[in-house]
């Protein structure tokens, strides 16, 4: 059962070869984080031409790594969707490439279901070491990353999984508020790990933010996912919004006269080559601390009681977090207190999967190799796909 995957969704090359969505063999990424951190976001005709150059060395390490040939190969799994439409396509192309030479199936993996099944290879692993039960099922899914703010439902039936989309953004992603607030503080890219670690710095209660709540009527998403959902069902429909507290933010430091401060921050950690969030740290008054800190919380904070009032609306009988901001420490510490107050098991993936890599692909392939969910002849990027019902 040994699967290859592939991902190149957003701004990571990535491969790796996975045992029986069970057992991690290798796992190798490429990040493109030096190619777009002086644009402080990422560029889609970089981030195209940095794949087609990292493909075939990154699969190549991660078959070495693997002590595998190609022969050994079952199937080969490649990200199909969402993301960044040409960066797919170098990843699709590749990969059916590959699985036509080698006359091996090809099997097309949504990038969010990867991220959730990031959390269950993990679990799978050390249940197969018998150094933990299995997460119970029913779970609740939170996939938070650049691009996400996703909650489902996850249950399996037999080999197979099933997913229920309950809760979304309406307009940022929680990633995309770390990556815009770190921007406008003149922070690096991407932003998330600056905030973390200023945020340490920080008194988190300093500044009040707040969150309005959404109402689900003035949000209703066209199309299938949004029918057939009971109204009297509020838990169906969680959502999140933050693209109001980066104005918030934005608005304080205004109001505060932090322009200077920000202006001078930038141009010293641009003048810095490979800067990291320590750099910045001399750099950044109490004031800005602060507001770092007090802008992660309230974020964590949103995120944490939304996610539990929709587990215990749903019945949930476990948590799992997954993607890049799943990263955080903060969030990290604060689901787990709350969850061990409920006695709710919660699991996340180790830093090296909470973002983008391939393993967890090559591990939501296999379910689907078993059930023989073998990839059309014209399978082609789907930068829209989303996940379950
Ligand atoms: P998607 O999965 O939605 O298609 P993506 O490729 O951006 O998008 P990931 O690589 O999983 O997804 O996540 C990257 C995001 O995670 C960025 O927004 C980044 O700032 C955020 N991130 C990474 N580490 C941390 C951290 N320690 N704290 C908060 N956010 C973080
Ligand atoms: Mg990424
Ligand atoms: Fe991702």
């Amino acid at each position: 059962g040994l699967i290859l995957g592939i991902e190149s969704s957003c701004d990571e090359t990535a491969a790796a070869v996975v045992r029986g969505g069970a057992e991690m063999r290798s796992n190798v990424v490429a990040s493109q984080i030096p190619t777009h951190s002086p644009y402080g976001g990422v560029v889609p005709e970089l981030a195209s031409r940095e794949h087609l150059r990292n493909i075939v060395p990154v699969v190549r390490a991660a078959m070495e790594e693997a002590g595998a040939g190609f022969g050994d190969l079952d199937a080969i799994a490649v990200t199909s969707g969402p993301g960044l439409a040409g960066a797919l396509l170098v990843g699709i192309s590749y990969a059916k490439a590959l699985a036509f030479a080698l006359n091996k199936p090809l099997i097309a993996v949504n990038h969010l279901e990867g991220h959730i099944h990031a959390v269950l290879l993990e679990q799978a692993e050390l249940a197969a070491k018998s150094e933990q039960p299995p997460l119970p099922l029913p779970a609740l899914a939170l996939v938070v990353s650049g691009g996400h703010t996703h909650l489902y439902l996850v249950r399996k039936r037999g080999e197979s999984w099933s997913y229920r989309n309950v809760g979304r953004t309406v307009d940022d992603a929680a990633g995309e508020a770390f990556d815009k607030v770190a921007k406008l503080l003149g922070l690096g890219y991407p932003g998330g790990p600056w905030i973390d670690a200023l945020a340490a710095h920080g008194n988190p209660s300093a500044v009040p933010f707040s969150f309005a709540q959404i109402k689900a009527k003035a949000h209703r998403r066209d199309g299938p996912a949004a029918a057939g959902r009971s109204a009297a069902d509020p838990a169906a429909s969680t959502l999140f919004s933050f693209s109001g507290i980066k104005t918030a933010v934005l608005r304080y430091t205004q109001l505060h006269a932090m322009a200077e401060s920000i202006e001078h921050r930038r141009s010293v950690l641009a003048a810095i080559p490979d800067a990291r969030p320590s750099d910045a740290l001399a750099l950044c008054d109490q004031q800005a601390l602060d507001l770092i800190a007090s802008f992660q919380r309230a974020v964590v904070d949103d995120l944490r009681r939304k996610t539990f009032r929709a587990a215990e609306q749903l019945g949930a009988t476990s948590l799992l977090v997954s993607g890049g901001v799943a990263a955080n420490r903060e969030l990290r510490v604060r689901f787990t207190a709350e969850a061990a107050d409920r006695g709710l098991p919660i699991a996340f993936p180790s830093l090296a999967l909470s973002t983008d890599n391939a393993a967890m692909i090559a591990a939501a392939a296999w379910p689907k190799f078993l059930s023989k969910e073998i990839a059309a002849d014209e399978l082609s990027a789907d930068p829209t796909l989303s996940l379950g019902r």
